[in-house]
């Protein structure tokens, strides 16, 4: 039951952009990996691979053992009821609570409707946001969307978080609060997955690392270091 797996994967885009170049991966399920290399290296489309944002054209990508390749588009919701992700712009709906926001990605999957509210109110808890659960976008932090995004990802147990830069808006302090957050859902069990260009993080807080140049991994080391200078 490994979480992620790729076998020769390449993502070449219509204008001719070979932005991922024969990747070869396998992610096993409670890991911490963070996903580093230069804009423009091949990460988001690496990251997007694994929900299904993008297909490969040629090679296997499996997620929890599904060929992702093979799944329909009214398939997608499926495979993602497993997968939370979590983006560097939040992506809130604006015009509903944090509370709402998170209920909704509940009713995606169809979860039971009585055990809804007390599991958003769970999780909005667990990301210290108890006293803002009626509160709008536009009315949180920076930081505070965030970790509304994060309560989103999680609500539905998935196996995996996905997180594409989910640092990169916000101030050091808050994006303490977000790694320590995402720390928690790891040592509960969830794999992790963040591509990220947060040099101090992944050298304080060590995990895997992943380092992708032009479209290939070329580093992918336990307890690694971030590598790049910026
Ligand atoms: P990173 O996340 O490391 O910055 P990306 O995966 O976003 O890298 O991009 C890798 C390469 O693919 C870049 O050259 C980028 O311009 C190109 N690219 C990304 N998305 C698309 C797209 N939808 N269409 C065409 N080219 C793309
Ligand atoms: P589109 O296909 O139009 O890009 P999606 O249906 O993929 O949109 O997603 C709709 C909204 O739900 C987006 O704002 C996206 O950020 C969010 N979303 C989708 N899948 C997940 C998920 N597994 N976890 C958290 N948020 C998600």
């Amino acid at each position: 039951d490994v979480v992620i797996e790729m076998h020769g994967v390449w993502k070449v885009y219509p204008n001719g952009v070979e932005a991922l170049r024969g990747i070869d991966v396998r992610v096993e399920p409670g890991e911490f990996v963070y996903v580093v290399g230069p804009s423009g290296a091949g990460k988001s489309s690496f990251i997007k691979l694994m929900y299904r944002e993008e297909k490969p054209d040629h090679g296997v990508v499996l997620v929890n053992g599904v060929n992702v390749k093979r799944v329909r588009d009214w398939k997608i919701p499926h495979v993602r009821r497993k997968i939370g992700i979590v983006f560097q712009d939040y992506k809130l709906l604006p015009n509903m609570t944090a509370f709402e926001n998170v209920k909704f990605a509940m009713e995606a999957v169809e979860a039971p409707k009585r055990k809804m509210k007390a599991r958003v109110e769970e999780v909005l808890e667990l990301v210290g946001l108890s006293d803002r659960i009626h509160a709008k976008p536009n009315q949180l932090s920076g930081g505070e969307q965030q970790r509304v995004s994060i309560a989103r990802a999680i609500v539905n147990n998935p196996s995996l978080v996905i997180a594409d830069e989910p640092t990169g808006n916000l101030d050091p302090e808050n994006s303490w609060d977000i790694m320590y957050l995402l720390e928690e859902i790891n040592n509960r069990g969830t794999t992790v997955v963040m591509a990220t260009h947060n040099k101090e993080i992944v050298n304080t807080l060590r995990q895997r690392v992943i380092a992708i140049e032009q479209g290939l991994i070329v580093r992918d080391e336990l307890g690694g270091e971030y590598g790049y200078e910026d």
